[in-house]
């Protein structure tokens, strides 16, 4: 299985990650990634970016090296009614944004709180991925979660990272949410979510759970060019509709 982009990636703006922009292109391009989708913290992450850095997006190049370039954010749910750590004026102007949960901004509660932040985070029109939902540290009745992002149309992070040295303990969670998408036939995103650029492009262990599971191709945003337009068509296509509903 190829998967042909990154939409999980953090640069130095996000406080704790060790990479520029340029240099995760550069890792991108030699492990032949088509495109990069940069997903910074939010301003409530300690040493997280200000909201200027989004504002700011003008500057932000939409190729470089022949790697396209996607500008999102992992936006922080602050709370448990599912209000998020940007402004809808800067979701709006994002390419997409994913939603999770942090222990430095929300301590979270049990199953069912945890769960309704998540849902309600999800309804928002303007959240595109669910990431890392398989965190033990947030027990969540997964088969809700998994029905909202379906109904709405939203997507679940396979994050290759939970695997490995964040998150200890969600491997199970993850391929129990892989299940749970397969059978009721939503779409996962597979990511890296590097904070160092050679992390980028890694998605060995999200990639052989999926195998293990025998989780269909075509249910992976990021498997084929073709499924990561449509996805990112419908992103852009939500704020198209938002802007125009909230503009009257
Ligand atoms: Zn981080
Ligand atoms: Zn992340």
């Amino acid at each position: 299985m190829r998967i042909v982009a990154d939409l999980h990636v953090h640069t130095v703006a996000s406080g704790h990650g060790y990479s520029t922009v340029f240099e995760n292109v550069q890792v991108a391009k030699q492990k032949g990634l088509l495109a990069l989708g940069i997903a910074d913290h939010t301003p409530s992450m300690p040493g997280g970016p200000s909201f200027l850095y989004f504002e700011a997006r003008g500057h932000f190049p939409k190729e470089v090296l022949g790697v396209r370039l996607y500008f999102g954010a992992e936006v922080d749910i602050r709370d448990a009614e599912g209000n998020l750590d940007l402004p809808d004026r800067i979701l709006r102007r994002l390419d997409f944004a994913l939603v999770s949960f942090h222990p430095q901004v929300f301590s979270g509660g049990s199953k069912e709180v945890n769960t309704q932040a998540f849902i309600k985070a999800l309804e928002h029109p303007l959240v595109d991925v669910v990431a890392h939902p398989g965190n033990p540290r947030y027990p969540l009745d997964y088969e809700k979660v998994v029905e909202a992002a379906v109904r709405l149309g939203k997507v679940i992070e396979v994050n290759n990272s939970s695997f490995l040295v964040s998150r200890k303990g969600s491997r199970e969670n993850c391929r129990f949410i892989a299940q749970l998408v397969q059978s009721f036939g939503g779409m996962v995103i597979v990511s890296s979510d590097a904070h160092f650029c050679m992390e980028v492009g890694e998605f060995g262990e999200a990639l052989r759970m999926l195998e293990e599971i025998g989780f269909p191709e075509e249910q992976i945003v990021n498997a084929s060019w073709e499924n990561l337009e449509k996805f990112l068509q419908r992103a852009a296509q939500r704020r198209e509709e938002y802007r125009v509903l909230s503009d009257h």
